[in-house]
């Protein structure tokens, strides 16, 4: 399952990619761009817009909650999303690009040095560059994932 959410839910599509789903953010008002890519790639667009949504109510929904955490939870269950620990911080939450594995050596300049001595696994964005690791805002992140 691959989405795309527009102006109104960019939060939404951070936590999306968190989980593992391939989601891409358009925010523009030209909202047959995001029409014509969803259907050439077979996306589900989510999005505030009501209009949208009753023009195209075979892939387009309308997400009800107001902010970030409410649209997560509303597509959580809409769509039955799996939120399994091994498909957590696969994908870049800020591009959308899947993460690769990197060699800790090769990270030493890039990342702060409390964290090149205190961590082991590393991966990277190679679109934006981004370094990720398991880090204290990820166990923040699962611990939110819980209550859901
Ligand atoms: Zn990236």
């Amino acid at each position: 399952m691959k989405f795309i959410t527009d102006g109104m839910c960019g939060g939404l599509a951070r936590w999306l990619r968190l989980i593992g789903y391939d989601t891409l953010y358009f925010n523009t008002r030209r909202k047959i761009d995001i029409i014509r890519t969803a259907e050439k790639e077979k996306r589900i667009v989510l999005t505030k817009d009501k209009k949208l949504a009753s023009s195209y109510p075979e892939f387009v929904f309308y997400i009800e909650g107001e902010n970030t955490y409410q649209q997560f939870r509303e597509v959580v269950k809409k769509f039955n999303l799996e939120i399994k620990e091994e498909n957590l911080f696969k994908i870049c939450s800020i591009c959308n690009t899947k993460l690769q594995d990197i060699e800790k050596e090769k990270v030493k300049n890039l990342v702060p040095e409390y964290v090149y001595n205190n961590k082991e696994k590393f991966s990277i964005c190679k679109k934006c560059n981004k370094i990720y690791w398991e880090g204290d805002h990820c166990r923040y992140i699962k611990e939110r994932l819980k209550t859901l």
